[in-house]
């Protein structure tokens, strides 16, 4: 497998802003992205150095991508569902995986937590948000994931290599991938229970199902489950970063929204620049 210099996941200000120094520094670099991220919702950017009259969230990430694909640079276009690191990066996407000696996370803000009751009650004591990190604590036990789309199939699958008894639960939503090796219910969530820790899962059906753990994996894998499972350390709910915006893992830098901070395009811009000088002088050694 070709082995990148810097693979950075998101096509976002930072993950562009990254791949245009990486790549203009003479790294072989490699975005992977799912598209648009926060600036799909913003209807009018005007307060970016640079941009003329307002123009469009979606415009401003359309001329980013354009730019980085006039220089050259490769944009695979997907969602990640898994990383792993073992000296090196390898980051999957359903269809294929990519290694890297240096990997930039910049995936924009973290997913939401579901509102279902219970869920934050139990975090730590049943409820996880990593399969890789937490399977082995129920092996041979009836577990569940919350989720809809490849992200959660890949959770049940890695939950698969430690228990024959996995359900996905997609909280009243249509699933978006094949899972069919799986049990799936799709009614509404009404509540996780238990005691000290996680019992059953009811649902607003009146049906209630057994569980001891439950993965919560909704929509695409966040920032911080992806730094997570590499070990790197999270703090308040972001990926925590040094001034030179490296991760408490040799190689793995993170940029813009997914590090907290003030959630603007000229922050994310500055974080993509220091993250790939940072991943530069990485490789570089
Ligand atoms: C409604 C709204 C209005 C805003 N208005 C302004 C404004 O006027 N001015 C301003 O400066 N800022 C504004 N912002 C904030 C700005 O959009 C963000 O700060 C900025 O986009 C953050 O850049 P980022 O690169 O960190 O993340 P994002 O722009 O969120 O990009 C994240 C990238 O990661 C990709 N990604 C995420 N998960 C995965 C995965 N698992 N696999 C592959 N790719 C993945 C996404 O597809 C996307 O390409 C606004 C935000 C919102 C929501």
């Amino acid at each position: 497998m070709k082995i990148y210099d810097v693979i950075i996941i998101g096509s976002g200000p930072a993950g562009i802003s990254a791949a245009l120094y990486s790549f203009r520094a003479g790294l072989e670099t490699l975005i992977i992205s799912a598209g648009v991220g926060a600036l799909a919702k913003a209807e009018k950017i005007e307060n970016y150095y640079g941009t003329g009259k307002p123009m469009t969230g979606a415009e401003l990430h359309a001329s980013g991508e354009k730019q980085a694909m006039d220089l050259g640079i490769e944009i695979v276009r997907g969602q990640v569902v898994s990383v792993e690191y073992m000296g090196s990066f390898t980051v999957s996407t359903p269809s294929s995986s990519f290694s890297s000696k240096a990997l930039i996370i910049a995936t924009g803000t973290s997913r939401k937590t579901p509102k279902i009751k219970g869920i934050t009650e139990f975090e730590g004591k049943g409820v996880s948000y990593c399969a890789v990190c937490d399977a082995f604590f129920y092996r041979k036990k009836s577990v569940a994931v919350i989720g809809e789309g490849e992200y959660a199939l890949k959770e049940a699958l890695e939950l698969s290599h430690v228990t024959d008894d996995v359900t996905i639960l997609t909280d009243g939503m249509e699933p978006k991938a094949d899972m069919s090796r799986f049990k799936v219910i799709t009614d509404k969530i009404s509540e996780i229970c238990g005691d000290e820790s996680v019992s059953s899962v009811s649902f607003e059906s009146g049906n209630k199902i057994d569980v001891k753990g439950v993965f919560v994996a909704l929509g695409v894998a966040g920032s911080t489950d992806m730094a997570r499972k590499i070990g790197a350390v999270i703090k308040d709910g972001k990926i925590a970063v040094n001034e030179n915006l490296a991760t408490s893992v040799p190689g793995l830098f993170a940029a813009g929204d997914c590090t907290g901070g003030i959630l603007q395009v000229y922050k994310a811009v500055s974080d993509g620049a220091l993250a790939a000088k940072s991943a530069i002088s990485f490789v570089r050694k």
